[in-house]
């Protein structure tokens, strides 16, 4: 029986764990759950799995969860409550699932007291990554990736018990999002309807928006490198309209080998959490009876800007991926808010770059105060008008 705390269970990947978890109460039993503001769906959750502990980050959301579930479970709010979380002794396997940033300092945490976390959010390792890999090794902590595409790349190499020794290329699939055959002038005022339609996966909206602008390709770059630790030169993006193949890695002998599957983030969850072990599921499996084709085409930098942009930053390390990370997450919020049209997403990211001299991740406190600088320049950019002409070459 593994005991597992879920952070973000109220969220698309959150609600996907627990049902990987009413899938196997034999062997997994939900000892926390963290969320943000979603009280009534965390009370449901919690009068269902009944966990030893419920955190909020909304103080008011905490409270009212509080009173619903009386002396049953020890309640508590605000941001510190959800990070003390991550170092809750009974929550020994952990599926952090917290959009952006704010899921850093609990995935820190854990690995902090050696947790074996799998990790759907990839905002940490992309805005801090050496952080996260320095905790992890310190802590003697685990990191098992969710992320469908990372997931794949981790199968194809032996997942917990293989390593990335003779990878010559990671080639990391992309559906192309919902706008892969729009002409670049159309994509450059699509609306937030039109960036939610993604053709193939139903996630939270920040991702969604993420894959049209195919930043979420571009944050999956960096998470890539620095979770198999390979050169940015050997990891490239192909478009693959129908996500069956979920990624690919390509070995020095010519061979190339691909995991595939229906687009269904519940078997990664899984794999992360229960990895290399592979319990059968009721989950729908592929039906390989029927005719299917398959198509890879190479990506549109030029349309897509969003990924050259990941690409760079990436190239200049260190703090240049978290000022990537919070201008796109700004960017990305002010587009829902229809307060922004999508191109100035890029521009917005490119400005933050451009104004930014990169130093190293590898402490917390130069990792928020990078974090932080970058929001503020974002936030001034969009303030201002966030120029309105093309994003440079
Ligand atoms: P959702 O928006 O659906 O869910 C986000 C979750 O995070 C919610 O439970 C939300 O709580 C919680 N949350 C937000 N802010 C805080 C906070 N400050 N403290 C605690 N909890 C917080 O997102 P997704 O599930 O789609 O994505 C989550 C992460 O997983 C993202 O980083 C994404 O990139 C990654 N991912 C998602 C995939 C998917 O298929 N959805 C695939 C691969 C990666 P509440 O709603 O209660 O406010």
């Amino acid at each position: 029986m593994r005991k597992l705390a879920v952070f973000g269970s109220t969220g698309s990947i959150g609600t996907q764990t627990l049902d990987v978890a009413r899938t196997h109460p034999d062997q997994l039993q939900v000892v926390c759950l963290a969320a943000g503001s979603n009280a009534d769906l965390a009370i449901e959750q919690a009068k269902e799995f009944k966990p030893q502990a419920v955190a909020m980050a909304s103080e008011e959301a905490a409270e009212k969860v509080a009173h619903a579930l009386g002396s049953s479970c020890v309640v508590s709010g605000g941001a510190e409550a959800v990070e003390d979380l991550g170092g809750h002794p009974e929550a020994e396997v952990q599926v952090h699932a917290i959009t952006g940033i704010a899921g850093l300092r609990p995935m820190l945490a854990a690995l902090r007291c050696g947790r074996h976390v799998a990790f759907a959010t990839k905002e940490p390792l992309v805005a801090a990554g050496e952080l996260v890999l320095s905790t992890c090794q310190e802590g003697g902590g685990r990191l098992a990736p969710i992320d469908s595409e990372i997931s794949a790349l981790w199968q194809c190499v032996g997942g917990p018990r293989g390593g990335a020794a003779g990878v010559e290329r990671i080639l990391l699939t992309a559906s192309g999002g919902p706008f892969r055959t729009w002409p670049k002038e159309r994509i450059e005022s699509a609306t937030v309807k039109e960036a939610l339609n993604h053709p193939t996966w139903d996630m939270g909206a920040k991702i969604t928006v993420d894959s049209a602008s195919l930043m979420n390709k571009g944050l999956e770059v960096v998470e890539a490198m620095r979770f198999f630790q390979v050169p940015l030169d050997r990891i490239s993006v192909i478009v693959h309209p129908q996500s069956i193949v979920h990624s690919m890695v390509e070995f020095a002998d010519g061979s190339t080998l691909a995991q595939l599957g229906r687009p269904d983030m519940r078997l990664p969850i899984q794999y992360a959490i229960v990895a290399p072990e592979r319990p059968r599921n009721a989950f729908e499996h592929m039906d390989w009876s029927r005719a299917l084709s398959m198509e890879f085409e190479p990506v549109d930098m030029g349309k897509f800007p969003c990924l050259r942009l990941a690409y760079e930053a990436a190239r200049a390390g260190g703090t240049a991926t978290t000022v990537l990370n919070a201008a796109n997450e700004v960017a990305n919020a002010a587009f829902l808010k229809g307060e922004i049209p999508f191109g100035t997403i890029a521009r917005t990211v490119e400005h933050a770059l451009e104004s930014h001299e990169p130093g190293p991740a590898d402490t917390l406190r130069a990792a928020e105060a990078a974090d932080s600088e970058a929001r503020d320049r974002a936030e001034g950019f969009i303030a201002e008008g966030g120029g309105k002409g093309e994003v440079t070459a």
